[in-house]
C-alpha cells in the first residue's frame, strides 16, 4: 500500500514531491489550485519537467489531485456549472501532464467522461443529502457519466464509517469491500483516503480525526491499512495531523506503524 499525505504544492508541484519525501510518503495528494478559489492553475513546461525529475528521484510512487470543493455539477446556476467544468478540466489536464493516478472528486451529479486522466469519485459522509454516501449511488454516478474505464472510485475510511459502513474490524471491512465489489466492482477502486472519524458510525457528519484517535481507533485504521484488496493503491491521510496544522512525518510514521499492527492482527 502506498501510504502518503495531502501536501501543499506551493512553489510548484516539484515542491509537493519534496514535502512528501520529507514526510516519508509513498504517495501524495495535492490541490492543483487554491481550494476555495475558482482560478485554475496551469503548470508551465518548466514546472512539469521539474516535477517529473523530482518524482523520478523520489520514493513517491503515486500522485492524486484533489479537485476543489467549490465544484458543483448539480448547480442550476449556469455560471457555476461552467466554472466547475473549467476547473475540473484544468485538474484533469494537470493530472495528465503530471502523470497522476487520478483526480479525486466529491461528486455532485452527472459528469462527462474524463480524458487523459482517471477521475475517482469519492464516497461521502452523507451530510445534508450529499450524493455518493452509498455504493449504489457511486455506481449510479459512474454509469450516469458513461461508465468509461477511466471513471473510478476513491474510498475514504472516515466517510465510510460516517455513512454507516462498519469497518472497525478486519471482518467488517472485508464484508464492506465484498459489497463494494458486488455493487461497484473492485476494478473501479483507484485510490484511498485514510482518515479516522471524530463522529460515530452512521452519523453522516464528516469530521476527520488523527489516525487511531477516533471512532475507528488503532484497530480500525490498522485493518484499513492492511486490507489485502487495497494493496498497491495510493492511500492518503488528509489531516488534521498531530501538530494541528498539517500532516507531518510523525503522522506518516504512525500510519506505517498501524499498518504493521494491522498485518500482525491478520496473522501476516
Ligand atoms: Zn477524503
Ligand atoms: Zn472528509
Amino acid at each position: 500500500m502506498l501510504i502518503g499525505a495531502h501536501v501543499s504544492p506551493a512553489g510548484g508541484p516539484a515542491n509537493a514531491v519534496e514535502r512528501g519525501v520529507e514526510r516519508g510518503c509513498r504517495s501524495i495528494q495535492i490541490f492543483n489550485q487554491s481550494p476555495r478559489q475558482w482560478k485554475p492553475t496551469v503548470y508551465d513546461d518548466e514546472k512539469v519537467a521539474a516535477y517529473h525529475e523530482a518524482f523520478a528521484a523520489s520514493d513517491v510512487d503515486a500522485l492524486l489531485i484533489h479537485a476543489v470543493y467549490l465544484l458543483n455539477f448539480a448547480s442550476e446556476d449556469k455560471a457555476i456549472l461552467e466554472k466547475s467544468l473549467a476547473s475540473l478540466t484544468a485538474s484533469l489536464r494537470a493530472g495528465a501532464a503530471l502523470g497522476a493516478v487520478g483526480v479525486v472528486l466529491h461528486p455532485g451529479s452527472a459528469l462527462k467522461e474524463s480524458e487523459g486522466c482517471a477521475l475517482h469519485l469519492e464516497d461521502t459522509a452523507g451530510a445534508g443529502g450529499t450524493l455518493g454516501r452509498t455504493f449504489e449511488e457511486l455506481t449510479t454516478m459512474i454509469e450516469g457519466a458513461g461508465g468509461g474505464k477511466r471513471l473510478g472510485a476513491c474510498l475514504d475510511s472516515c466517510h465510510l464509517l460516517a455513512s454507516g459502513y462498519d469497518i472497525r474490524t478486519p471482518e467488517g471491512l472485508s464484508d464492506v469491500v465484498d459489497e463494494f465489489d458486488r455493487i461497484v466492482g473492485i476494478d473501479r477502486l483507484g485510490s484511498l483516503h485514510v482518515n479516522d472519524s471524530m463522529t460515530k458510525l452512521g452519523s453522516n457528519v464528516d469530521r476527520h480525526a488523527n489516525l487511531g484517535a477516533g471512532e475507528l481507533g488503532r484497530k480500525g485504521i490498522g485493518a484499513f491499512l492492511s486490507e489485502p484488496r487495497f494493496e498497491g493503491l495510493p492511500c492518503v491521510f488528509e489531516g488534521p495531523g498531530a501538530s494541528g496544522k498539517a500532516v507531518d512525518r510523525a503522522d506518516i510514521d504512525n500510519a506505517f506503524k498501524l499498518r504493521k499492527q494491522g498485518l500482525k492482527a491478520r496473522g501476516g
